[in-house]
């Protein structure tokens, strides 16, 4: 252990082992928690809490139910079972009646509980030997003795903590309870927040926030604390952002690039198309940031289909008929072929040089675009992760553009940025998210939206099914395919059984292409694949060489076959609805009815709902964040986000936009914090935000 020298800045900051009541062997169980400090422990807040509102009669429990009891220990015991398997089982009793909670594997919980404790218990409720109900404890609170009045709710609110095996609900709460007015003292010495501001946002003293949190009298008192900490994590992040939109604006000034219509003109007259309203109302937003001095900071955020890239196609025009080049980074090399394909369709006749530039390039093409790319004569150039490696130049770049932008992290937006001088920079997403939330994680761009997708399209039609649907769907694609169709059929394969997947969806490949679909050209794509394989088997696709594309998820990512009208995907119930949304997103993209089928189980068909229900890639967001939270709606699919403990996104809007007015408010009156009054923020924006703040260069 390594020996302090010199004294800490706030006794909060000590170690936890030196808490009294706390040795080594406690301190190694609470860094289990993330505890390491005293105010770790202080912000340890409860997970959840439970009052008399929260707390069922037993005689009134029903299957299915996921309840709270509290009740007494009448009897115990440990029962052995045929397989072995020691359960160890207690019965429960309050003024209702009385059940019996089973602990399967758990004979040492013997020792733990004693007849005439009392004992709060959360846990589903199912019917045991198809008659008897039982309580199957996830999670056990220890309240007191009976024969001590233990465990009356009425009037409290008792606090649920994060614990850990070894280290009980009862010891971090008698742990919190001895220490928390003494470090209370401190905080109230360092809320970081001045009163105004805390009175103007309508938010507790950090100080009182904690005690309401730890010690509340009623729900809405610890809903009051919780808001608290909200607020902080939110506005840091907000100030963050505000410098960071500051600095870009004013610091370092971009290009002004002029409307010339030389180029952007004679490509709107030969579009295919007309554009629709909201990508002529984005292509405007783009073009004010673009011919203005201001560097451009944007994020363009549309539905799947609603057509991004035809809007960053005239920015780049913009900067290419500016004599600027123009880069657009895409997250996988079929990706970027689709794009470099597309765009070069488009621009047919007029004098704009299009490159690609991925990993997969054999080295004499690779050394002819960098040399283009390097004099100038790329004037666009599609790419990969390639086009930020080392050995890449271009002559002079003024626009980078970010496509599915969540695919990347900052660094790589920045890094693309970089091969520039203070290009401006254009970045999209399809994962539409509520304008609030984006508004936060992206405070740091401006924000267009495509909310609208062009018109003539007929909505897919989605539906839901389960096995015994299955030779029905096959003769369906059979038909599809017989009209001169293409069908897609898509694999779940997550990071955490990708081998088992992968082999599902392989020996499924094999089935399909041996048995069922005999007489069709079928193919199979997946991220195991070399990038030249992927981009044979997609390029075969997109020319209408196979019916049927059986698939991963790589497809997900903007893939654009107008002729496939037929979308099946496998075990649906585990993918995200956003994510569904996305791979729907790939059909209906032509003249013809597509048509989109869920296979899942009964039971997971309800989640699934909305997406039959909806076709608004918005709504679905929002529900999929209900449903999921925070962290497996964005999950490993979303890179370089900011992390939130305490936010709620679904509660919490007043005081995202609330905290957001601060932040601007103070920025632009002290962007570099250097009033008395902002001052500490720097200091706590340096040690939650330092890379962020090395990225957004406003350290
Ligand atoms: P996304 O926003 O999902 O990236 P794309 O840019 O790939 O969408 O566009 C989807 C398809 O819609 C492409 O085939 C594109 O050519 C077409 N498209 C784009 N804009 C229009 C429009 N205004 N009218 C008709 N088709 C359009
Ligand atoms: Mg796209």
């Amino acid at each position: 252990m390594a020996i302090e020298t010199s004294a800490p800045a706030s006794p909060l900051d000590r170690p936890a082992q030196f808490l009294k009541g706390v040795g080594p062997t406690r301190a190694e169980l609470l860094a289990r928690l993330g505890i390491h400090t005293a105010r770790d422990l202080l912000f340890h807040i409860p997970r959840r809490y439970e009052d008399a509102s929260t707390v069922t009669p037993i005689a009134r429990l029903s299957v299915g139910q996921d309840a709270t009891v509290i009740g007494e220990v009448i009897s115990k015991g440990v029962l052995p079972t045929r397989t072995r398997l020691r359960v160890f089982q207690a019965v429960v009793r309050d003024e209702s009646g009385s059940v019996e909670c089973a602990w399967p594997g758990q004979p040492f919980l013997d020792r733990v509980f004693d007849t005439g404790d009392v004992v709060l218990i959360t846990g589903p409720v199912r019917y045991f030997h198809g008659r008897r109900l039982q309580l199957q404890p996830r999670e056990y609170v220890h309240l007191g003795r009976a024969d001590q009045g233990g465990g009356n709710l009425a009037g409290k609110v008792l606090p649920i903590y994060p614990a850990t095996e070894g280290l009980s609900q009862r010891m971090i709460r008698s742990l919190i309870d001895a220490h928390l007015d003494a470090l209370l003292e401190y905080v109230a010495r360092e809320d970081p927040l001045p009163e105004s501001q805390r009175r103007g946002a309508g938010v507790a003293r950090l100080d009182q926030a904690l005690a309401l949190l730890h010690r509340p009298a009623s729900l809405s008192d610890a809903e009051r604390g919780r808001t608290r900490l909200a607020y902080d994590e939110l506005f840091f992040l907000q100030l963050l952002h505000a410098r960071a939109r500051e600095r870009a604006a004013r610091a370092r000034p971009g290009i002004a690039f002029r409307r010339r219509n030389d180029l952007v003109r004679p490509a709107y007259r030969q579009l295919p198309f007309e554009l629709t309203r909201a990508q002529t109302r984005a292509i405007s937003e783009i073009f004010a940031d673009m011919t203005s001095p201001r560097r451009m900071h944007r994020l363009l955020q549309g539905d799947v289909g609603s057509g991004k890239t035809v809007v960053a196609l005239f920015a780049m025009l913009l900067a290419v008929e500016n004599s600027y080049q123009a880069a657009l980074m895409a997250p996988t090399e079929i990706l970027a072929e689709q794009h470099a394909r597309t765009i070069a369709k488009l621009l047919e006749g007029l004098p704009v040089n299009v490159a690609l530039l991925t990993g997969g390039l054999p080295t004499r093409e690779r050394r002819e675009v960098l040399e283009s790319m390097a004099s100038g004569n790329a004037h666009i150039v599609v790419g990969t992760h390639a086009l930020i490696q080392d050995a890449v130049a271009f002559r002079r770049l003024g626009l980078a553009v970010v496509d599915e932008q969540h695919r990347f992290g900052v660094r790589q937006r920045v890094a693309l940025a970089d091969m520039g001088e203070n290009p401006d920079l254009l970045v999209m997403s399809a994962t539409p998210i509520p304008r609030s939330l984006a508004l936060t994680l992206y405070g740091d761009l401006d924000l267009s939206i495509l909310d609208e997708r062009p018109a003539g399209r007929k909505p897919v039609r989605t539906s839901m099914a389960g096995e015994r649907a299955r030779d029905r769907i096959y003769q369906f694609i059979r038909k599809e395919v017989a009209r001169g169709r293409q069908a897609y059929i898509v694999f779940p394969l997550v990071e955490e059984s990708e081998k088992v997947d992968l082999r599902a969806a392989t020996a499924e490949y094999e089935r399909l292409a041996g048995e069922t679909f005999v007489g069709l050209r079928l193919g199979l794509l997946h991220g195991q694949l070399s990038g030249e394989e992927k981009d044979r088997v997609m390029r075969d696709f997109a020319a209408g060489e196979l019916d049927v594309l059986v698939a991963t998820t790589v497809i997900e990512v903007g893939i654009d076959v107008p002729n496939a009208t037929v979308m099946v995907v496998e075990h649906a119930e585990r993918f995200g609805l956003s994510q569904l949304h996305q791979l729907r997103g790939r059909i209906g993209r032509g003249g013809e009815q597509s048509y989109c089928i869920l296979i899942a189980s009964g039971e997971s068909r309800a989640r699934l709902r909305t997406l039959v229900e909806t076709d608004d890639g918005f709504a679905i967001a929002q529900e999929d964040l209900r449903l999921r939270g925070m962290g497996d709606f964005f999950g490993a699919r979303q890179h370089g986000l900011p992390e939130f403990r305490y936010v709620d996104f679904m509660r919490d809007h007043a005081i995202l936009e609330r905290a957001r007015q601060d932040a601007a408010a103070i920025v632009a009156l002290d962007a570099e914090l250097t009033s008395p009054a902002h001052r500490g923020f720097r200091a706590i924006l340096s040690t939650r935000y330092a890379e962020r703040e090395r990225l957004y260069d406003v350290g």
